[in-house]
């Protein structure tokens, strides 16, 4: 007998689309995104659609692996978790014993792992092990302080929000196919009559769709916006409440 379970996409987007997945005598046979859920709005993205293949894939790595033979060759041996294990452990504990805990730099980003594996377990464990400390995703907190820095959090408007706009600048940002489920807002947004830029040295799908398109060198679009803030702040532009 068929079910369908509700669930939600691990992956770390901001999308967190909600889905439901029918599931026959214990395997899953269809997935797809929850029409219930307003902004998920019945569709997944291509990333995620086929996501059932990769579930249940021969390729999908369900073991441990060993590297045997140099790197970028490709092959590997399978070991059991004890081995697996064993090894990690006493290579921790050999460089710890050698140079302290600080030799170990931990370095991940969130994945799909969760709150619970990824914010949760590695901080103790590593913390335990006293290794060196950072920020751990090095791009993501890049971008983090840069936000900070200007708009004082990392907090965004609620996508939904964006039907209100009426200039909408999509910058570096090739909408219409890695953020499907924001451009039907944008495409509303512009049937109230707002304009929509793109930046993109690329003419992309969404700089073809976009009213205006703004396609700078590679690498200088950070002059583009120094020069738009110093346009902003010297014409008084800006909202400053
Ligand atoms: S857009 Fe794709 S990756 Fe993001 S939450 Fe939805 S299904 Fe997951």
């Amino acid at each position: 007998m068929a079910t369908v379970v509700r669930g939600g996409c691990p992956h770390d987007c901001p999308d967190s689309c909600a889905w439901e997945v029918t599931v026959e005598d214990g395997r899953a046979v269809k997935l797809a995104g929850s029409a219930s859920n307003p902004y998920t709005h019945g569709g997944l993205c291509a990333k995620v659609n086929n996501y059932l293949d990769r579930v249940y894939s021969p390729d999908r790595v369900l073991h441990p692996l060993r590297r045997v033979g140099p790197k970028g060759e490709g092959r590997f041996e399978q070991v059991s978790w004890e081995v697996a294990l064993a090894e990690i452990a006493s290579r921790l504990r050999s460089v710890i014993a050698e140079h302290g805990g600080e030799a170990v730099l931990p370095y991940d980003f969130a994945g799909n792992m969760g709150v619970i594996q990824w914010h949760s377990m590695s901080r103790r464990f590593f913390a335990r092990l006293g290794a060196s400390r950072l920020l751990r995703g090095i791009c993501g907190s890049t971008a983090n302080a840069g936000v900070m820095a200007t708009i004082g959090t990392t907090t965004g408007i609620l996508p939904e929000d964006i039907v209100h706009s009426r200039f909408i600048v999509l910058w570096g940002t090739n909408t219409v196919v890695t953020n499907l489920h924001l451009w039907p807002l944008v495409r509303r947004a512009r049937d109230q009559g707002a304009k929509v830029v793109v930046v993109d040295p690329v003419r992309t799908r969404t700089a073809e769709a976009a009213d205006w398109h703004i396609q700078p060198l590679p690498g200088t679009d950070s002059a583009l916006a120094l020069g738009m803030m110093h346009v902003i702040v010297a014409k008084g532009l800006q909202d400053a409440a």
